[in-house]
């Protein structure tokens, strides 16, 4: 018999990078802080965390010396692996976590004039298998904890050097729910993570700066708008369950008529809270402009008032389409916004670095061009 001589016998240190106010005091009573200064202490080590990005626990210098070394037995603040970062040209970062235990995640930061978002992903890989998506073809799939998911834009905002965190007027304004994963097939640490993005002790964004994106889970929408209020975005992609059920196998489970009635009585949706669908425009399969006409038919049946986004298709090796003409595309959206609809075409970004929607897939994942071809022949 071998004995495993790799096994370090000193216990590992917590790792307090992204936990929420309840997992730092928590940390901090296993230490043994006394209850009496569990709140004050936690504020102190979010605000350092959070507000000035400290990743030392030395620095944080309003708590007394003896009780910062003390802490040094028990805690460190820990980003996860930057594995790979890459910039587009057209200033899209996209970064590969790699994560405590070796799964890797992406990231991605589109700059605009008026704001910067960071996509996040919700899970290694994703189960759902949308034909249209690189994602979807992860065979390995793990959900994150809110704090894997809060770490993605701690790791942004080094990047961004927005520390401490200015209150307005911030590179890094909005957060998407829409890389890796599907949200609301992980909606209690998503919930969790939303909680802390908002937390005054946590990352002080505003709930109308975060979208979360879904294929439609329907039994989790309502939950989603009632528990979060956070705005909601729609993967819609077809206009009959036929074309939907065929590029997107959750809507076996969750046909199209029970996702527009979700989406229409989503609690704010009358209001501030607009829901966005997004639509990817593939070449030849869901772009025709009779399928324009039925997508308006169908927001005034189902009385939504929301947007359309319409996503130029973004290709990844041996994806089985094409994205649409641009005379298409335009002639699509000039049709549904004659109607009063707003379909804007959102402009790829990041392609180049396949940081683009539905293009993330982790680089561990990624098969042999030989495999691909192999698959695309089978199917
Ligand atoms: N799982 C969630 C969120 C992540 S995907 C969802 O499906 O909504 C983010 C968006 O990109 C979704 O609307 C998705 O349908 C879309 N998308 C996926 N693959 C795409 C591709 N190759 N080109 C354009 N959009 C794509
Ligand atoms: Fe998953 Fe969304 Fe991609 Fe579908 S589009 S496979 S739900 S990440």
């Amino acid at each position: 018999m071998t004995q495993d001589m790799t096994q370090d016998m000193t216990p590992a240190l917590t790792n307090l990078s992204g936990l929420n106010r309840a997992g730092i005091s928590a940390a901090l009573a296993a230490m043994g802080i006394p209850e009496k200064q569990l709140k004050m202490r936690t504020q102190q080590v979010a605000h350092w965390m959070y507000h000035y990005g400290v990743t030392d626990i030395t620095a944080m210098t309003n708590i007394t010396k003896d009780l910062r070394a003390e802490m040094l037995n028990w805690f460190e603040v820990k980003r996860p692996e930057i594995a790979e970062a890459q910039i587009s040209e057209d200033g899209t970062r996209k970064w590969l976590l790699r994560l405590a235990d070796g799964h890797l995640v992406e990231a991605v930061y589109i700059p605009e004039d008026d704001r910067g978002t960071l996509c996040v992903s919700s899970q290694v890989g994703c189960t759902l298998t949308c034909k249209f998506c690189h994602t979807g073809t992860q065979r390995l799939v793990r959900n994150l904890i809110a704090q894997e998911i809060i770490q993605q834009v701690l790791v942004a905002r080094d990047a961004l050097e927005e520390w401490p965190s200015p209150p307005e007027g911030r590179l890094l304004s909005n957060i998407v729910f829409m890389g890796m994963g599907e949200p609301l097939y992980n909606f209690d640490e998503v919930k969790l993570a939303i909680e802390m993005m908002t937390d005054s002790a946590g990352l002080s964004m505003s709930r109308r700066r975060i979208t979360l994106s879904t294929s439609g889970v329907v039994p989790e929408m309502e939950r989603c708008g009632e528990e979060t209020g956070v705005n909601l975005a729609v993967s819609l992609h077809a206009v009959n369950d036929e074309m939907r059920s065929e590029i997107m196998p959750i809507n076996n489970k969750y046909p199209l008529d029970e996702v527009l009635k979700a989406c229409a009585s989503y609690p704010g949706a009358a209001n501030s809270r607009r829901i966005t669908f997004e639509y990817a425009m593939l070449k030849g399969v869901n772009d025709s402009l009779d399928d324009a006409r039925e997508l308006v038919r169908l927001m005034r049946q189902y009385k939504i008032h929301g947007k359309i986004n319409l996503i130029p298709f973004n290709p990844w090796p041996a994806a089985p389409y094409e994205c649409s003409d641009w005379k298409q595309i335009r002639a699509f959206s000039e049709l549904i916004f004659s109607k009063g609809i707003s379909a804007p075409i959102r402009m790829p970004r990041g392609r180049d670095i396949m940081a683009a929607c539905g293009q993330l897939k982790s680089a561990s994942e990624k098969k042999s061009k030989a495999q691909l071809l192999r698959e695309a022949a089978n199917a």
